[in-house]
C-alpha cells in the first residue's frame, strides 16, 4: 500500500502533467488536501510531505483539527461543507477561507463574527447541475451575492466553487466545467480579488484542470477511501 507521502507525491505530479499538456503553468493550480474524517495523524503526514491547504466539511471536526494542530506553521484550512447559521461564529473564528457561501445571510454573519485583523477569503458555491441534494447558487445569483460580498470589509471574495453531480458523462461533466470557468471569468472582469476556480475531486481533476480549475480539493487519492 503507498504511503499518504507517495499519493500526495503522485497526486501533485498529475497536477503538474495535466497543467502542462493543457499549457498552462504548473504552479496554476493549488491542491487542497481534504482530510474530512481522516484522523490529526494523517494530516501531520501530508504537513511533513510538504502539503499545507486542507479542507475539512463539517465545523466541530474541523475546529477541533485546527486546534489539535496549531502548532504547525503555515497551514492553511478551508472549510468546504455546508453551512448552518448557528455555527458561523465557529467557523469565522477558526477558518482561513470558506469555500461554500450559498447566501447572503451566512456571509453577513461571517464578516460580522471574523476577527477584524485578517479578511476571510471566500468562494460562492455553485449548484452548477442544479441538483436537489447540493447547496448553492445557480448561475444567475452570483452576481448579486457577489456585489453583497464585495460591501463587507472582514471577507474578501476570492471566487467560486462548486461539484458537479456525480452522474454526468465525460462530455456533460466537461460542459459543466467551462459553465463554472466562464462565470469565473466574468466576475474576475469584474472583482480584482478573484482568483480561484475551486473545481475537481479525486474523480474528475484531470478534466477540471483542462478546463481552467485553479484549485483541486482532493481527498481519497490522498487519505485513502472514507468510512463514512
Ligand atoms: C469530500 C469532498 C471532496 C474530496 O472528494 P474526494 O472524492 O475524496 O477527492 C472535495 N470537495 C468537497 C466539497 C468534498 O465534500
Amino acid at each position: 500500500m503507498e504511503t499518504i507521502a507517495e499519493r500526495l507525491k503522485s497526486a501533485l505530479e498529475t497536477i503538474r502533467q495535466t497543467a502542462d499538456n493543457a499549457n498552462r503553468a504548473s504552479d496554476s493550480v493549488q491542491l487542497l488536501a481534504v482530510s474530512k474524517t481522516k484522523p490529526v495523524s494523517d494530516i501531520v503526514l501530508a504537513y511533513e510531505a510538504g502539503q499545507r491547504k486542507f479542507g475539512e466539511n463539517y465545523v466541530q471536526e474541523g475546529v477541533e483539527k485546527i486546534q489539535a494542530l496549531q502548532a504547525l506553521e503555515g497551514t492553511e484550512w478551508h472549510f468546504i461543507g455546508p453551512l448552518q447559521s448557528n455555527k458561523t461564529r465557529l467557523v469565522a473564528e477558526h477558518f482561513d477561507w470558506v469555500q461554500s457561501i450559498d447566501r447572503e445571510k451566512i456571509a453577513r454573519r461571517l464578516n460580522e463574527q471574523r476577527t477584524p485583523h485578517k479578511a476571510l477569503n471566500v468562494c460562492i458555491q455553485v449548484n452548477i447541475n442544479d441538483e436537489q441534494s447540493k447547496s448553492g447558487v445557480a448561475l444567475n445569483e452570483i452576481k448579486p451575492l457577489a456585489h453583497a460580498i464585495a460591501s463587507m470589509p472582514h471577507l474578501t471574495l476570492r471566487g467560486l466553487m462548486a461539484i458537479p453531480n456525480n452522474d454526468l458523462d465525460d462530455a456533460a461533466l466537461r460542459e459543466t466545467f467551462v459553465q463554472m470557468k466562464n462565470a469565473f471569468t466574468q466576475l474576475q472582469a469584474q472583482y480584482p480579488t478573484v482568483d480561484t476556480l475551486s473545481m475537481g475531486m479525486s474523480g474528475d481533476m484531470t478534466a477540471a484542470i483542462e478546463n481552467g480549475s485553479t484549485m483541486v480539493r482532493i481527498g481519497t487519492a490522498i487519505f485513502g477511501a472514507r468510512n463514512k
